[in-house]
């Protein structure tokens, strides 16, 4: 036993004393990794050893080795996706979810993870301004919260005219009619075709790339009485940051009985703002929602939220008993009736301890401040020779060109190369961009600046 132990503490000291390394330099280190995928696996690769080594030892050899390959995202001038830093109370629950090594999946076999998770799940329906008694279940990331969510609305709206899919199946089903943006998330398609509904049908989008509500209920009006519908609206747009308007595109979604999802990976944390609510307005009145924690919630990956307001739809798709049906749908439920998976790691855990050390007014201040930072670079941008914003910076994301595609593209390579800060390339509106989207809770003015001088480095000649 002494043995064992002792290989565990030699183990996690050794891991210790390289994330704090990593933590002390993260936030003025180069932001992009030095080395690629290719040359490492040379240093992690090659034959299998026939022998084995020292816990300690395998984890010196995996830090060192793998250092020139990490992305600095916990920096506060790292700028790319929308991956979020960690905080540090998340960070350490995570390091006790991994010890704890906890099978989430039921509450009676691990009562303290599925209660922190099920606290964590109340809090978060109460920040997002979302109906108290949905169901909240914990994925690995946006794209399964999607899944998700609509895995729940086919399950709903094929019960409503009579079909159990669970049963039946898809073949010979009535038809679906999903109908999503046309500037929505990828994973949303991909989430459709996973759940076999191929193509949806596209909805068009104004100049910010937010659908348009009356062309929701013309596109609708094609759809023969009584069939079902989804329909998908989006809050945070990738490129502009831009809301879907809820109010309206939900009131004639459900006039036809649509099953309405919003993908929110980020932006549904708005409604956790007093001052940023306005833009998810409207959001509480649909049927699912996605969400990440470790995008502007800074929980480290990974972590998705799938909320659904109809907790049978949910766990008639999810739950895994026979006899399901019998159960006491108004009690809370296990964890993995709300997930498409049965044993899982508690990654709630990490969330409540994040929502525990910034309370609400710290939560309203972490996407606040992402907010402010986002307007901070989009105001210096312009003072960068030969940028354009085209975006309104209502939220986190900033959209830059430089004039024509390959000069966006050449700034874009030169910015990843200074090193300085991350900002990533993208296509936007039939042009290439330059993208800046805040998620990290710990950029300051200080990076911002910082940001912004390696900025005007890459367009100097
Ligand atoms: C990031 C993102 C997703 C996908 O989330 P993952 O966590 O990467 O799986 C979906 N929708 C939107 C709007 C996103 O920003």
């Amino acid at each position: 036993m002494s043995a064992t132990h002792s290989q565990y503490d030699r183990a996690l000291d050794v891991a210790s004393k390289f994330s704090r390394e990593w933590l002390t330099s993260v936030g003025s280190r180069h932001v992009g990794p030095t080395a690629t995928a290719g040359d490492l696996v040379r240093v992690f690769g090659g034959p299998l050893p026939e022998g084995g080594l020292d816990p300690d030892e395998v984890i010196t050899l995996l830090a060192e080795g793998a250092e020139p390959g990490l992305m600095a995202s916990g920096s506060g001038r790292f700028y790319g996706w929308v991956m979020g830093g960690t905080l540090p109370a998340a960070l350490a629950a995570d390091w006790l979810v991994s010890t704890w090594d906890q099978n989430a999946g039921l509450r009676y076999a691990t009562p303290a993870v599925a209660a922190l998770e099920e606290a964590a799940g109340t809090w978060l329906l109460e920040l997002l301004g979302l109906p108290a008694g949905a169901d909240v279940g914990f994925v690995t990331g946006g794209t399964m919260a999607n899944f998700t969510g609509l895995a729940a609305g086919r399950f709903h709206v094929l019960d409503h005219v009579g079909w159990d899919v669970r049963v039946a199946g898809l073949n010979g089903a009535p038809k679906i009619h999903v109908f999503v943006g046309e500037e929505r998330h990828d994973t949303v398609d991909l989430s459709l075709q996973y759940l076999g509904l191929g193509r949806p049908i596209v909805v068009a989008a104004d100049e910010q790339g937010r659908l348009k509500a009356n062309e929701l209920a013309t596109a609708l009006e094609s759809v023969p009485e009584g069939e079902p519908i989804i329909v998908c609206l989006q809050a945070g747009n990738l490129h502009s940051g831009a809301f879907d308007p809820f109010e309206e595109a939900i009131t004639v979604a459900h006039a036809r009985g649509a099953w309405v999802h919003v993908d929110g990976a980020f932006g549904l944390w708005a409604a956790a703002s007093p001052s940023l609510s306005y833009l998810t307005r409207g959001t509480a009145g649909a049927d699912s929602w996605a969400t990440d924690a470790h995008k502007t919630l800074n929980v480290p990956y990974d972590c998705g939220i799938a909320i659904v307001a109809h907790p049978r739809s949910m766990r008639s798709t999810f739950g895994v008993h026979a006899s399901y049906l019998i159960l006491d749908e108004s009690g809370s439920g296990d964890p993995s009736e709300k997930v498409p998976e049965l044993s899982r790691r508690a990654r709630g855990v990490p969330v409540w301890a994040a929502l525990r050390s910034l309370g609400r007014s710290g939560v309203a201040e972490l996407v606040e401040g992402l907010v402010s930072n986002a307007k901070s670079l989009a105001l210096g941008v312009k003072d960068v020779e030969g940028a354009e914003v085209l975006n309104d910076v209502d939220y986190t994301q900033v959209c830059i060109s430089f004039g024509s595609d390959s000069r966006t593209r050449e700034v874009t390579q030169r910015i990843i190369a200074d090193g300085a800060t991350w900002m990533s390339g993208s296509h936007w509106k039939d042009q290439d961009v330059l993208r800046i989207s805040v998620s990290n809770w710990s950029t300051d003015d200080e990076d911002v600046r910082l940001s912004l001088e390696a900025l005007s480095r890459a367009v100097a000649p």
